[in-house]
C-alpha cells in the first residue's frame, strides 16, 4: 500500500527571512527543518541588529491603528500625519532608487504583499509601533512621519528589530518547526533534476528534503567574496550586522543551477564611527550610524567635499554614504557641523561617538589632519553657495556648486566646529540568486530549479544603487513567506512503502 506522507521542507538561515519561511511552510501543513549555522544566540542574523523599520503600503489612518492599536491604545490617529503610501508609490519609489533596474514583477509582488505580510506578523506575535525617530519629526505637537516608513517593531535603540524575531521564533517553535542550531547548510542535494536533500557541516551530513529554501543572507560577512565582487577596498569594511552571512546558501544555489541576480558589485553601506568594531554576536552593538550627514556636510582627508548630503530625506539616502566614504583617499571622511546643528547631532545621531571640536576652521582642520587651505576654501566656497538666511530647511540648496547639496543647505559660520570622524559601515550585499515573485529559484534558462526555493538577502534583483529603509525587512518577511508556502504547496513527496 502506497501511502503519502507530508513534504520535508527544508530551511536554510534562521533570520528573518528563514523563520518567515519555516513558519508559512508549517501553515501549509509541511514537515519543516530549520538549520541555522548560528548557536541559538546567533538566530535573526542582520534583523537582530535593525532598526526593525518595515516599509509597506497603506491607504490611511485605520490600516495601521489596526496594527498598533492593540498595544498602543493611547496612541491616537488624529495625532499623526501619515498619508498614505500606495502601492505604485511604493513601486516607484524602488524603481526609482535602483534606476529602474529593479525586476518589476519582484518590485510589484512586495509592494502588492506588503501590507498583509505585516498584519501577518502581527498575528505572529510582533508588535508593532509608530516611527517616532527614523525620519519622522513632530512639529505643532503633531508627529509627521515619511510616506510609508511608518511602523518600526517596539523595543529601544538601532538593534530594536530582535523584537521581530523573539516572537517569530517563539511562534515558530510552538507550531512545530524542527530547529537545528550550529548546523550550517553545505550544498544543496540533486538527483534526477529533483532536490533530494542538503549537505550540512563540512559535507560528511545529509538531511533529505523534498524542497529547500535558502535563507542564508547575503556574502558580506566573506572577506574573499567582498574583495571579488565589491573590490579590494572592501576587504577589510566593518560589518553592521551579522558575521555568519557568508554567501554559503548563494554558492550552493548556483552550483544547483541557479542564475545570478541582481548586481553584485553594490551594497548598502551606511556611515559609521570608526572606533567601533563590527559586532561579533548578536547582543553587541553594531558600529553606531552616524545618519546626521544631512545636517552639515561631508568631507574627505584632502579637504574637499564630494557627495551631496541632502539629497532627500536621510532615511532614503543613509545606504549610499558608506559607498561614497569607500571611493575617497584612505576610505574615511569627517561629518562637520557648527552650533546650529551638532546639539541634535549628539543627541540623534551620533550615539557614543565623540567629535572633535575646534574654535576655528584652521584649528578643525588641524585637529582632523586635513589641508588648512584646503578646508577653509571647501567651507568658504560651500557657505558661499548656501541661501541667504538661518532656517535650515528641506527647500534649501546650495546653488553652483559641485557637489550640490541640494536640501537642508546652511552656512557653517558658528563655531566652535565638531567634526566626526566616519567610515564605511556594510550592511548586506546586493547581489543575489535569481527567483520569481512566489520564490521558485531560476535557472539560467529561466525555468525554475525544481524543488529549490530561495528569498530575503540571499536573492537579487530588487536593490540596486540604492534603498529605501524598511524595504529590506520587508523583502524578508515577503519573499521569505512566500517561499515557504510555494515550497511546501506544490512539492509532492516522495511516496514510500507502508
Ligand atoms: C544594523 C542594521 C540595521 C538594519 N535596519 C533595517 C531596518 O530598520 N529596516 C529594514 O528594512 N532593513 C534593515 N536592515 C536590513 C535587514 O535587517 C535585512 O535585510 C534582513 O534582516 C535580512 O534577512 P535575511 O534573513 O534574508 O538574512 P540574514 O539576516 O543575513 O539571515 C541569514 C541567516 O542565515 C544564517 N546562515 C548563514 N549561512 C548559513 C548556512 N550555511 N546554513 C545555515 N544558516 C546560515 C545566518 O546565521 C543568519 O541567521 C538592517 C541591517 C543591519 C545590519
Amino acid at each position: 500500500m502506497t501511502k503519502t506522507r507530508r513534504p520535508t521542507i527544508v530551511v536554510a538561515g534562521a533570520g528573518l527571512t528563514g523563520l518567515c519561511a519555516a513558519v508559512s511552510a508549517r501553515e501549509a501543513g509541511a514537515h519543516v527543518v530549520l538549520l541555522e549555522k548560528g548557536s541559538r544566540e546567533d538566530v535573526g542574523g542582520n534583523a537582530a541588529f535593525s532598526g526593525g523599520l518595515f516599509l509597506f503600503c497603506y491607504d490611511g489612518p485605520d490600516d495601521l491603528t489596526s496594527i498598533t492599536e492593540e498595544f498602543e491604545p493611547g496612541m491616537k490617529a488624529d495625532r499623526i500625519e501619515a498619508p498614505p503610501y500606495t502601492r505604485q508609490a511604493y513601486a516607484a519609489e524602488l524603481m526609482a532608487m535602483s534606476d529602474g533596474q529593479a525586476e518589476p514583477r519582484l518590485v510589484n509582488a512586495l509592494a502588492e504583499r506588503s501590507l498583509a505580510t505585516v498584519r501577518w506578523l502581527a498575528a505572529k506575535g510582533v508588535r508593532f509601533t509608530f516611527n517616532r525617530t527614523l525620519g519622522a519629526e513632530v512639529r505643532d505637537g503633531v508627529l509627521h512621519i515619511p510616506p510609508g516608513q511608518v511602523l518600526t517593531c517596539t523595543g529601544e535603540g538601532m538593534s530594536r528589530g530582535f523584537e521581530v524575531i523573539r516572537p517569530l521564533l517563539a511562534h515558530a517553535e510552538r507550531v512545530g518547526v524542527e530547529i537545528r542550531w550550529s548546523t550550517p547548510l553545505a550544498d544543496v542535494l540533486r538527483s534526477d533534476g529533483r532536490v533530494t536533500g542538503v549537505a550540512i557541516g563540512d559535507g560528511g551530513q545529509t538531511v533529505p528534503a523534498d524542497a529547500v529554501v535558502i535563507a542564508t543572507g547575503g556574502f558580506q560577512a566573506d572577506r574573499e567574496l567582498r574583495r571579488e565582487y565589491l573590490g579590494p577596498q572592501w576587504e577589510s569594511v566593518r560589518l553592521r550586522g551579522t558575521r555568519l552571512a557568508t554567501g554559503d546558501g548563494i554558492q550552493a544555489a548556483l552550483r544547483a543551477g541557479a542564475d545570478k541576480a541582481g548586481t553584485w558589485s553594490s551594497c548598502h553601506s551606511a556611515a559609521v564611527d570608526p572606533t567601533m568594531p563590527s559586532p561579533g554576536s548578536s547582543e553587541a552593538s553594531p558600529p553606531f550610524p552616524l545618519h546626521g550627514f544631512w545636517l552639515g556636510v561631508l568631507i574627505n582627508r584632502d579637504g574637499e567635499r564630494f557627495v551631496d548630503e541632502g539629497p532627500g530625506p536621510w532615511v532614503k539616502n543613509y545606504s549610499r554614504m558608506g559607498k561614497a566614504i569607500m571611493r575617497q583617499p584612505g576610505c574615511e571622511a569627517f561629518e562637520i557641523f557648527d552650533q546650529r546643528t551638532a546639539a541634535r547631532v549628539a543627541d540623534e545621531f551620533a550615539g557614543a561617538a565623540v567629535p572633535l571640536v575646534a574654535h576655528t576652521v584652521p584649528e578643525l582642520a588641524e585637529r582632523i589632519g586635513v589641508p588648512v587651505d584646503r578646508l577653509t576654501h571647501t567651507l568658504e566656497t560651500f557657505n558661499n553657495a548656501c541661501p541667504p538666511g538661518n532656517d535650515i530647511s528641506e527647500d534649501c540648496g546650495t546653488d553652483g556648486i559641485t557637489p550640490p547639496k541640494s536640501r537642508w543647505a546652511t552656512p557653517l559660520d558658528r563655531p566652535p566646529f565638531v567634526a566626526y570622524p566616519a567610515t564605511a559601515g556594510l550592511t548586506f550585499t546586493f547581489g543575489g540568486i535569481r527567483i520569481d515573485p512566489d520564490g521558485r529559484v531560476l535557472g539560467t534558462d529561466g525555468a525554475p530549479v525544481t524543488g529549490l526555493y530561495a528569498a530575503g538577502e540571499a536573492i537579487g534583483g530588487l536593490f540596486y544603487g540604492d534603498y529605501p529603509g524598511g524595504a529590506a525587512l520587508m523583502r524578508a518577511a515577503v519573499f521569505g513567506r512566500a517561499a515557504g508556502h510555494t515550497a511546501a504547496t506544490e512539492t509532492r513527496p516522495t511516496p514510500h512503502l507502508a
